[in-house]
């Protein structure tokens, strides 16, 4: 709490008053200490890459480039590393763009249907790749929705990609739509490594991740599901996660559509 003292001088009476001021600077307080660590974790996660593209380079000057297999292999992890520092500053320009309050989502009629076929095209050789059954199910008539599509399409790509991420071999991920009363309903279920209950209300968060090291290894950034939330408020929606250790997680967006 902070408080303020102001003096004033009422003219007409002669009087001499006091004014104070309580102000409650816990929000101001959570707002700066959330900015300070977001920068924090930023220069952590850019440093990261660099610092390893950095020893790898020193290592071909000090003598490796002459050892061509060994080289390919070095320039290869710098390459990699550059990738992920070029999806990383995507990620964030993506979402200061979406902070930007003047930004509102461009809506056009989408069929839900084809938006929903068209990213189990674009994974179905990722999924392919690693042995996961991935599906769509929808009911025999959906109709077409005002919304983003490219924005839209970015939290379907963000949600699957995490399904695929973390779902081992040999399992399932299934995307569903279907409206309930004024509202669209997009599910993304896996049957992968699941979430416990202690982390769920906080992996919305900027850079918030379970495992860490699985999440770089798996070339994560840490915002997807944030910026998944942000696209999915900038609707007027609400996005929600359910999930259970070794069996699974359950995203659920919901987006109100006018009819
Ligand atoms: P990342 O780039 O690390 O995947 P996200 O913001 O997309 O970042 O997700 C945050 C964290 O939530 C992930 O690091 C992971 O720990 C967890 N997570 C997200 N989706 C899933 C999922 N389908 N199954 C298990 N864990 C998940």
């Amino acid at each position: 709490l902070k408080m303020t003292f102001n003096k004033i001088h009422r003219i007409n009476r002669g009087e001499i008053g006091m004014i104070i001021v309580l102000q409650d600077v816990t929000k101001e307080q959570k707002l700066e200490q959330i900015r300070k660590d977001f920068v924090a974790n930023v220069s952590h996660e850019l440093r990261t890459p660099l610092t390893t593209i950095k020893s790898y380079l020193e290592a071909l000057e000090d003598g490796a480039v002459e050892d061509i297999e060994l080289s390919h292999r070095f320039i290869k992890v710098a390459s990699h590393e550059t990738d992920r520092m070029i999806r990383l500053v995507s990620d964030l320009l993506h979402l200061s763009h979406l902070d930007d309050q003047q930004t509102k989502p461009n809506k056009t009629l989408v069929s839900v249907k084809e938006m929903i076929e068209d990213v189990i095209d674009r994974f179905s050789f990722q999924s392919k790749q690693r042995s996961i059954d991935l599906s769509s199910h929808l009911p025999e008539y959906l109709p077409t929705v005002e919304l983003d599509r490219d924005q839209i399409d970015q939290v379907l790509d963000n949600l699957i990609s995490n399904a695929l991420k973390y779902t081992k071999e040999g399992g399932e991920i299934i995307v569903s739509a279907r409206l309930k009363h004024h509202d669209l309903i997009i599910e993304v279920v896996d049957t992968g490594i699941g979430i416990s209950k202690k982390h769920l209300s906080r992996l919305f968060e900027r850079f918030y991740r379970v495992d860490k090291a699985r999440s770089r290894e798996m070339g994560g950034t840490g915002l997807g599901l944030a910026i998944a939330k942000e696209i999915v408020k900038a609707h007027d929606g609400d996005i929600m996660i359910e999930s259970e250790v070794d069996k699974g997680t359950r995203v659920i967006v919901t987006i109100p559509v006018s009819k």
